[in-house]
C-alpha cells in the first residue's frame, strides 16, 4: 500500500488509513473501542493474528496506526507502539524487555520522570540501574556488568543541552551486547535518526515537537521488529495505548513537523548567536554554537541545533526569579517544544527541591534559564529576552 522510495518528509504528509465510502482527502477521526465482523470466522481469524483486521482499540486502531507508521518511516523504524505519554513510552520501552536481575545503564543527566524511574522505582522489581555521568567514556566501560541488558541515553540532554555520541555508544553497546535505548524527544526525527548509529529502540515524548502547539499528551517507541514485538504485547496487555483523538491531532502534527523544527532551530540558533557575550550572561549553549563543548558531536549527528537554548545569568538565582518575572511575551510553563516559546528557571522550580549540591551535580546551576524557542517573529522573542536582561 505504502509507496516505497519516498522521502520520509513526504511520508509524513501521505501516509494515511484506508479511505472510508466517503472518500474524505484528510483523515477521519475513528472514535470507536472495538471493530465489528461479519462472521465468526473473521472473528477467529483477526484474533488468531491471521488478518490484521482492527479488534479493539487497546490493541490498534487506525489512528494510532497512521501516526505509527509515520513516525517508522521518519525514523527509519521496522515497526512501533504509541503510548498515552512520553513515560510511558520510556517505561515501556524498558519494563517490557527486561527482568528482575538485569542491569541498565543510564546517562545520569536522563529526564526527571526517568531518573525517578532509574533510582526510585526499577530497583524494586530488582532491575539494577547505574546512572553514569557521560563526559567520559571511561565511566561506561567501567559501568559494565555481567548481567547488563540496556543502555538508555538522551541526546541533547534536558536541560544543560549536553550531547552524548551515538556513534561511540553504538559501538559500546555493540560490543557489551546491549540493547541501545535512546530518548529522542528533543532532537525529533527531522534532526536526528538514533537506529542510523545503532540504536534498537527510540522513544519520544510527542507531547513535545510532534505535536508542537501544547495540546496533547502522546508517546511513541519504535525499533527493530522482534524487540519492538514483545513491547507491544506487553502494552496490549497492561493497556498503555494512546487515545484515537491524541493520535489524529498528532499524525496531522506531523504534516507540518519538518518545516516547524527548521524554524525553530533558526530561531533559536539566531537568538543564542546574539545572546552570547551579553554583559548579564555568564555562557550560552546551543549544539549548534561552536563555543558548545561537544559542538562536533552535534554538527555529526544532527542536522540543526534544535529548539532549545540555555543560558546562566551571572547574578545567579535571585537573577534567574527577577528575569522569569520581567518577561512579558515568553509564557512560564514547564512544557517544551511549543509554536509559544517558554522560559524556564529550574533552580527555583523544577529542581527546587534539591539541595545547592544535588543541583550541581545534575548541571543546574543557580542562574540557568532554558529557553524552548517559538514560532513567534524572532524580534519579538529576541526583544522580549532582552528587556528582560535589563532587568535582572
Ligand atoms: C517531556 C519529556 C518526557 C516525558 O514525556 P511526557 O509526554 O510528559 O510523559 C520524556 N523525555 C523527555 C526528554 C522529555 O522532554
Amino acid at each position: 500500500m505504502q509507496p516505497k522510495k519516498l522521502h520520509p518528509q513526504t511520508l509524513a504528509i501521505r501516509t494515511q488509513t484506508t479511505r472510508t465510502n466517503e472518500m474524505e482527502h484528510s483523515t477521519p477521526l475513528f472514535l470507536t473501542s472495538s471493530f465489528t465482523f461479519d462472521t465468526a470466522e473473521d472473528m477467529r481469524a483477526a484474533f488468531a493474528e491471521e488478518t490484521d483486521d482492527n479488534i479493539y482499540s487497546r490493541y490498534s486502531n487506525p489512528n494510532v496506526d497512521e501516526f505509527v507508521s509515520k513516525v517508522c518511516a521518519m525514523e527509519g523504524a521496522e515497526a512501533g507502539v504509541a503510548t498515552a505519554s512520553g513515560m510511558a513510552a520510556v517505561f515501556n520501552s524498558i519494563f517490557a524487555l527486561v527482568k528482575s536481575g538485569d542491569h541498565i545503564i543510564f546517562c545520569s543527566s536522563v529526564f526527571g520522570s526517568t531518573h525517578a524511574l532509574a533510582t526510585k522505582f526499577l530497583p524494586k522489581y530488582g532491575i539494577e540501574c547505574t546512572l553514569v555521568a557521560s563526559e567520559d567514556t571511561a565511566n561506561w566501560e567501567a559501568a559494565v556488568k555481567p548481567n547488563s541488558r540496556m543502555i538508555f541515553v538522551e541526546t541533547p540532554t534536558n536541560p544543560q543541552l549536553e550531547i552524548l555520541d551515538l556513534e561511540w555508544i553504538g559501538q559500546f553497546a555493540k560490543k557489551y551486547k546491549l540493547i541501545f535505548n535512546v530518548d529522542n524527544c528533543f532532537a525529533t526525527p527531522v534532526l536526528q535518526n538514533p537506529i542510523a548509529w545503532g540504536a534498537d529502540i527510540v522513544n519520544h515524548s510527542a507531547t513535545k515537537w510532534m505535536d508542537g502547539q501544547g495540546r496533547v499528551l502522546g508517546g511513541i517507541i519504535v525499533g527493530k521488529a522482534d524487540l519492538i514485538r514483545e513491547i507491544y504485547l506487553f502494552c496490549r496487555n497492561t493497556g498503555p495505548s494512546l487515545s484515537p483523538f491524541n493520535a489524529w491531532v498528532l499524525s496531522k502534527s506531523l504534516e507540518t513537523l519538518a518545516v516547524r523544527i527548521e524554524k525553530h532551530c533558526n530561531n533559536a540558533l539566531e537568538i543564542a548567536k546574539k545572546l552570547e557575550g551579553h554583559p548579564k550572561i555568564k555562557w550560552v549553549r546551543y549544539p549548534f554554537l561552536p563555543s558548545h563543548p561537544q559542538y562536533n558531536i552535534a554538527i555529526k549527528q544532527m542536522s540543526k541545533g534544535g529548539g532549545v537554548l540555555c543560558f546562566e545569568l551571572l547574578g545567579g538565582k535571585q537573577s534567574g526569579i527577577q528575569f522569569m518575572d520581567a518577561l512579558e511575551i515568553l509564557s512560564l510553563t514547564p512544557n517544551l517544544g511549543d509554536t509559544r516559546s517558554i522560559a524556564s528557571h529550574p533552580a527555583s522550580t523544577t529542581h527546587s527541591k534539591l539541595k545547592e549540591e544535588e543541583r550541581l551535580d545534575v548541571g543546574i546551576t543557580p542562574g540557568l534559564i532554558r529557553i524552548s524557542v517559538g514560532l513567534e517573529f524572532i524580534d519579538d522573542i529576541l526583544n522580549d529576552i532582552l528587556q528582560a536582561l535589563d532587568k535582572c
